[in-house]
């Protein structure tokens, strides 16, 4: 999904809404709603972007996408790893793509994780897996996508690495969740995710949260129907934390996986008002997305900050799939590209100066 230096919209990963501080060149997340006006005009601009930008060449799309994937290869995604990990960031690697066209395919995707479970064995990186099933399969039949995750579990037994199961549309859940159970079964250091936005959610917490339960909880990505999920940010925010909190009052382990400055924020308050204990969560980004210090701040009170490192060839398809999906996307890639821009200018006027939105350290 990315190349070597640049490459991909991470935030073509996942997506969200934005503002424009005209003033300051930044795009900011926020306090004051935009006027419709203008919110009409940006959701029409990025909806034609968004179908514009297939059809441009690679190198076009490619400044796009630059801060948010590791490059197309192993190598480049294990030497972002490498230089996380020396920051005091743990990681974890996603090879870009979804939804194959055959068992080969699958088989393909099933080798190179395997691999990769080898190389950061072998480096002794602090890094684990994420992976998506339709990514093994699962959009196929659920057989060849069983087959593949559990040689994967395997083999992260193998390496006493941990394997997290991403989460896709609602039309996987059911079965995203059978084979994680399955998973679970060969290798206890499994790991699987459950989106705030979706209602069933405290549900499926409260029939599957047991002791060593390891759930990301994320808002998420997919767009779902009104009846199975919660439209308004404020609910999915509220979702957000109920789920978190129920995971860890019932015992179980919470990677908090979220941008939102607010929601850290108050998760951060009510973990310490209960003195949750520092090795039953963990905060969780996608690589390359802004995060004002606020990560460092993190660190230094001693939690575990992962980050999500996604990489691999098939950055430009995914990424275009993901924007037809979203368009909103598109404004997160043109914010960045716009605070890249005023960075480089403000450090060139003031040089000794860091920037308040340095990205996680990549
Ligand atoms: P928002 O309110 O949407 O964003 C807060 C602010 O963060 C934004 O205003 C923006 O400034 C910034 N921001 C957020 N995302 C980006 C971005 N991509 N690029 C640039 N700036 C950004 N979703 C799934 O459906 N399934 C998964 O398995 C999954 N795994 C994830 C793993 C991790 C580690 C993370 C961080 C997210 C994952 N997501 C997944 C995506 C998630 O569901 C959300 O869509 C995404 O994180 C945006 O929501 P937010 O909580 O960051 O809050």
């Amino acid at each position: 999904m990315r190349d070597k230096k640049n490459t991909a919209f991470l935030q073509i990963t996942f997506g969200l809404r934005l503002k424009v501080d005209s003033s300051s060149c930044r795009m900011d997340i926020g306090k004051r709603q935009p006027h419709l006006s203008y919110r009409l005009s940006m959701h029409l601009f990025n909806s034609v972007l968004a179908r514009i930008l297939p059809l441009l060449p690679k190198w076009a799309a490619r400044p796009f996408a630059s801060p948010y994937v590791a490059g197309t290869t192993p190598s480049s995604a294990l030497e972002v790893v490498q230089r996380l990990n020396s920051a005091g960031f743990s990681a974890t690697l996603d090879i870009l793509g979804e939804h194959v066209k055959s068992p080969a395919e699958a088989r393909r995707v099933r080798n190179a994780y395997l691999e990769l479970y080898e190389c950061i064995y072998r480096q002794g990186l602090d890094c684990n897996i994420s992976l998506k099933l339709t990514h093994l399969g699962l959009g196929l039949s659920e057989s060849p996508a069983k087959e593949n995750l559990l040689d994967l579990a395997g083999k992260a037994r193998e390496r006493d690495n941990f394997l997290r199961i991403d989460m896709e549309n609602s039309d996987y859940t059911d079965q995203t969740i059978s084979l994680y159970r399955k998973c679970r079964e060969l290798h206890e250091s499994t790991g699987m995710v459950l989106q705030a936005r979706l209602r069933r959610t405290l549900a499926d917490i409260e029939e599957l949260c047991e002791p060593g339960f390891n759930c990301r909880i994320c808002k998420g990505i997919y767009p779902e129907p009104a009846e199975l999920s919660f439209t308004l940010a404020d609910e999915i925010r509220e979702n957000f934390s109920l789920a978190v909190r129920a995971i860890l009052s019932r015992g179980g382990y919470a990677a908090i996986a979220t941008h939102d400055i607010e929601l850290i924020n108050s998760l951060e308050d009510w973990l310490m008002e209960n003195e949750v204990p520092h090795h039953r969560f963990e905060f969780q980004v996608l690589h390359g997305v802004p995060m004002a210090g606020r990560l460092e701040r993190l660190l230094e009170r001693g939690y575990r900050v992962r980050v999500y490192v996604p990489f691999g060839e098939d950055w430009f398809d995914y990424s275009i799939r993901r924007l037809r999906e979203n368009p909103r996307i598109l404004g997160y890639v043109i914010k960045n590209l716009f605070s890249r821009r005023c960075r480089a200018t403000a450090q060139q006027k003031v040089p000794a100066r860091r920037q308040p939105d340095d990205t996680v350290p990549a």
